[in-house]
Parts: structure tokens; sequence; C-alpha cells
């Protein structure tokens, strides 16, 4: 039999891809209810044995399942305070919770003995209320519920969902961040590599298929090396920021920069020709020649960039190849004396002197 941690996790994902193809989404306790009975049917099918018997016994037997295994903690039905009765304490930062969590980006559906106690208390006329949330550190969250008497079967789990409405917020806030963290380059707040190539594989694409033309820059800084090696690397990171201000203040919203690896910068313009391309690349090589790169450690520097542009009538091809084109007008560039501008040339051959 595989562990239970293991059929749990696929339950919990087989349960949310049943669910999910039924509701339109997590807006209704019903749909708690939903997913624990096809967490529970699936545990079932796989071996952990879980039968109704029609009593309250039930729950803690369930409960007992999610304890033995690291899940949840403590199972007694006791009375806390007159007339309130805790059910189990659930421990949200445990190991076993960050996996799920993990797995699914959900605080929600890392929880899944709450989908499954709210699916058999349902059974019994009982609903669920979360009594009281600690937050005992950053990562650990103990939460003790309490059962009471369903009364108001449509609609009964209010309370409960309005609770698990907060945690989908962080999980939202959560996956926003993570996606914004893993587009973004740290250093610069400009997008990243990874962004560049995504999105200009898409803009690409796009202007292949409306028959426009899309321009491609790519900038190096000249004689980066010696920066790095005469005043450090802190002055380095300094200067690149200040290149991305550069970027972001000559560009226009449509316009995308990103860094595209070390001292490198794309700048993508859709929808732009090559004497529109050639007037932001001089924008940016002669803002760039003359601003005075103020660093706190090493006084004022001057710098130049070279750059690289390839202006293409997107008709086949991909991004990658137009990118490392432009990366050879880049380079053409620097064999001009650098500070200067080269545009990709597609058939040289052509041309006379
Ligand atoms: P060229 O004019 O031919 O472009 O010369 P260069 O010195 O700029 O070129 P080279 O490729 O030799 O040097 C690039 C340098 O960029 C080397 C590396 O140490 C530095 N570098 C790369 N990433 C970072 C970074 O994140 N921070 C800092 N400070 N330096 C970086
Ligand atoms: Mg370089
Ligand atoms: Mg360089």
């Amino acid at each position: 039999m595989e562990s239970f941690p293991t059929v749990l996790y696929e339950a919990v994902l087989v349960a949310f891809g049943k669910i999910l193809a039924k509701y339109d989404g997590f807006t209704q306790g019903v749909i708690m209810r939903d997913i624990g009975k096809e967490i529970i049917d699936y545990l079932n099918a796989h071996g952990y044995e879980f039968k109704e018997t029609g009593s309250l016994e039930d729950m803690h037997t369930l409960v007992d399942l999610f304890v033995k295994n690291g899940f949840a903690e403590s199972l007694v039905v006791r009375p806390a305070e007159p007339g309130k009765n805790y059910i189990y304490k659930n421990l949200y930062g445990r190991p076993a919770y960050k996996e799920l969590y993990d797995l699914t980006l959900n605080p929600f559906l890392s929880c899944p003995l709450n989908l499954c106690m709210v699916y058999v208390a349902g059974k019994y006329g009982k609903r669920m209320v979360m009594h009281r949330k600690d937050f005992i550190s950053d990562s650990i969250t103990e939460a003790q519920y309490e059962l009471v008497d369903d009364d108001t079967p449509e609609g009964s789990l209010n309370e409960l969902v309005v609770s698990s409405a907060r945690l989908f917020e962080i999980a939202d806030e959560k996956q926003k961040l993570y996606r914004h963290q893993s587009i973004t380059d740290p250093l610069t707040g400009l997008h990243n590599r990874r962004y560049l190539l995504e999105e200009g594989e898409r803009l690409y694409k796009l202007a292949a298929r409306g028959r426009k033309p899309i321009a491609i820059l790519l900038l190096d800084i000249d004689y980066f090396k010696l920066v790095n090696d005469r005043f450090g690397h802190g002055t380095g990171d300094t200067v690149l920021r200040l290149i991305a201000d550069i970027c972001r203040r000559c560009l226009r919203d449509t316009d995308l920069v990103g860094r595209y690896g070390g001292e490198e910068f794309v700048v993508i313009l859709p929808n732009s020709k090559l004497p529109a391309a050639l007037e932001i690349a001089e924008r940016l090589r002669s803002e760039v020649e003359n601003a005075t790169f103020q660093t706190e450690k090493s006084g004022d520097l001057a710098l130049t960039i070279s750059i690289g542009v390839n202006c293409c009538p997107a008709v086949g091809g991909s991004f990658e190849t137009a990118l490392d084109n432009a990366d050879a007008a880049m380079y053409q560039a620097k064999q001009y004396g650098r500070n200067k501008i080269a545009v990709y040339d597609p058939c040289p051959q052509t041309h006379t002197v």
C-alpha cells in the first residue's frame, strides 16, 4: 500500500480536478463538502478504509488517521468552554502541509482534513466553525474547530468558508508574488531573461501573424568588466541599476525591456520599423553616454553602451534567431569601436562598397 501522504496528495488533486469540472469556483460550503467526499472516496479506494457508521466516532476515526500521519493534532472532543467543543487542532505549518501546499499552491486545498471533516460533520447535521486561530510563528498556524448543530443546511458552512476565503486571498497574493519573482530580475527590477524569451516569442509570433514589423535591440555595456575590476562588484551593480533606469525612462509603455544576462539588456519594440528603432537606439546610446553615473563608493563614472539592432519583418524564423542576429549586430558595434549602433544585415553580400 502506498504511504498515506502520497495517497492523500493524489486524492486532493483528483478531488480538486473533479470538483473544478463541476463548479465555477469555491464560493459555497457545499463545494468543500463535495471535495471532502471525493477525498474520502479516494482514500477508501486506496486501502485507507474509512467506514461511515453514522456516529461522531467517524470523525474521531478520520482525525485519527490524519493525526497518525502528522497532519493534525489532538483529537479530543472536549468542552473547552461551557457549550463549546473543540474537535481537533490543525497545524498548518507542518511539513506535511507544506508539501501539499507546494503541490497545490493553495492553503485551502492543503488542509484536506478540513474538507473531509466538513463532509462527515455535514452528514450528521453538524457544521464546523473555526473557533480559534493562533499564528504560532510565521510558518505555523494552529486552528481549532468546533462542531455546532447545522440548523441552516443551505450555506451552512459559511463561517468556515469565510475564514477560508482569507486563506484564498493569501494564496492568490502568494501566487502573484511567485509569478512576479519568477519573471523579474532582482537587481534591476526589469524583466528577466525568462520573461524576455517568453514574451519575445509571443510578440514575435503576433507580429508574424499580423505581418507587422518588430525590432529587437541588444544593449551591452562597454568595458563593464573594468568597472567591476577597478571599483568593485557593488559599484558594478549600481551601474546596472542606473542603466536600467535610463532604459525605463527612454521607452514607451508598449516597449519591452529586460536584463538578458550579466550586462546585457534587450529591448523589444513591437510594430516598429527601422527608422523608429534607430531613433530609440540612438536615444539610449546618447542618454548613457551623457549620463553621470553617481556611485556611492566610487564617485561619478562615465560609461557607454554598444547596441545591435535587428528589425524584422517577422515572417518565418523564430524570436531566438532574431535575437541571435541582434547579438551579431551588437558585436559589429563593438568592432566599430564601441559606443556605436549597428544594424543586422540579413544579406550583406548584396552590398557594394
Ligand atoms: P565589452 O566592451 O567587450 O562588452 O567588454 P566587457 O568588459 O563589458 O565584457 P565582458 O563580457 O568581458 O564582461 C562582462 C562583465 O560583466 C563580466 C562580469 O563580471 C560582469 N557581470 C556580469 N553580471 C554581473 C552582475 O550581476 N553584477 C556585476 N557587478 N557585474 C556583472
Ligand atoms: Mg557582454
Ligand atoms: Mg560588455
